[in-house]
């Protein structure tokens, strides 16, 4: 179970000042690997609010179409779905511009979230986005990591939605209660308690503190996964970059799918090293995420056919 905002996304493949054609797909850290859940079968319950709108419209019906269970996502008309734009810019460089202030989904709160927790979900999966949207949905955060559920949080820090300090004084004090915490190298301090200051040390803390699994992200470089007993280093698959955006959600959709198959830590990371860079190798976020039979996909030789 999963909840968060999902926006329609618009994508140009240049500088949007200079206009021209773009695409219109959807968007959102928890609904990506809600998507990557569902394809690789598990079944998953995104909850979130959408404006009464078309785009909130398209939200929804790609979620649908997905195979995601939206028992508790509805439309609200208290703002409109929210809208991110993607442009590249230089080579491999995308910016990303976003209108999401007054979106239906700043409006979430815990009793929205709440309901959908029950009957209890095997694991809830939240992003620091969320709590960044405004003080509803942190409640709604708050809450729901309050509820005794296992929980997995992917710091998913942005910059232009927060600053650090204020991520940083609404994370931390949800560690104690986190069975999963997924954050790249550079956002480990972020829920890590202040006093740790190497890498090593956040992670004893965040283990000290119960964290059952204490994930690293590393880009071009894999991920370490970190446990009470292990640690794991797992390197990226080698694929020619498409997109990256949308890497990190994937590779949570693989940490989170191998939990659910009772996979060991090697394993856990080797689905989420390969789920990742199934998104960075095709474009768009989610689009391109492996169907279960099709994580093999990977091992068959560049330039191969498929027949
Ligand atoms: P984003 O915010 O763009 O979704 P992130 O910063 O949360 O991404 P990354 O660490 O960039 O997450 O990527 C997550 C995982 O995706 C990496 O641990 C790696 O397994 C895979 N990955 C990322 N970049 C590449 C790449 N260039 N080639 C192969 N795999 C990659």
């Amino acid at each position: 179970m999963t909840f968060g905002e999902t926006m329609a996304a618009l994508r140009a493949d240049g500088p949007i000042r200079l206009g021209g054609g773009m695409r219109l797909s959807v968007a959102g850290a928890e609904s990506n690997v809600a998507i990557g859940l569902a394809r690789l079968g598990h079944s998953v319950r995104w909850a979130g609010l959408v404006g009464d709108d078309e785009t909130g419209e398209l939200v929804l019906r790609t979620l649908r179409a997905e195979g995601v269970d939206l028992t508790h996502a509805r439309a609200d008309r208290r703002g409109p779905t929210g809208l991110v734009l993607f442009e590249r810019r230089v080579g491999e460089l995308t910016r990303v511009i976003y209108h999401r202030a007054g979106s239906a989904a700043s409006f979430l709160s815990p009793a929205d979230v709440l309901p959908a927790l029950d009957p209890p979900p095997a694991i809830l999966h939240v992003t620091g986005v969320t709590p960044a949207l405004g003080p509803n949905p942190a409640e709604a955060v708050r809450a729901a990591v309050a509820s005794g559920v296992p929980v997995c949080l992917d710091v998913n820090y942005r910059a232009r939605l927060w600053d650090r300090a204020t991520a940083a004084a609404t994370l931390r004090p949800l560690a104690s209660s986190l069975a999963v915490v997924i954050a790249s190298d550079d956002e480990l301090d972020l829920v890590a308690p202040a006093a740790a200051t190497t890498e090593r040390d956040r992670v004893a803390a965040l283990l000290d503190a119960g964290v059952r699994d204490v994930v690293v992200k590393r880009g071009a470089d894999g991920a370490t996964g970190h446990t009470a007993t292990e640690t794991v280093h797992a390197p990226a698959r080698p694929v020619r970059v498409a997109d990256v955006v949308g890497a990190g959600d994937a590779f949570v959709a693989g940490y989170l799918s191998g939990m659910l198959d009772d996979l060991d830590l090697p394993g856990r990371l080797a689905r989420a090293v390969t789920v990742g860079a199934f998104a960075v190798a095709s474009a768009g976020d989610w689009e391109g995420l492996p169907a279960r039979s099709e994580l093999g996909l990977l091992d068959t030789l560049p330039g191969s056919v498929i027949r």
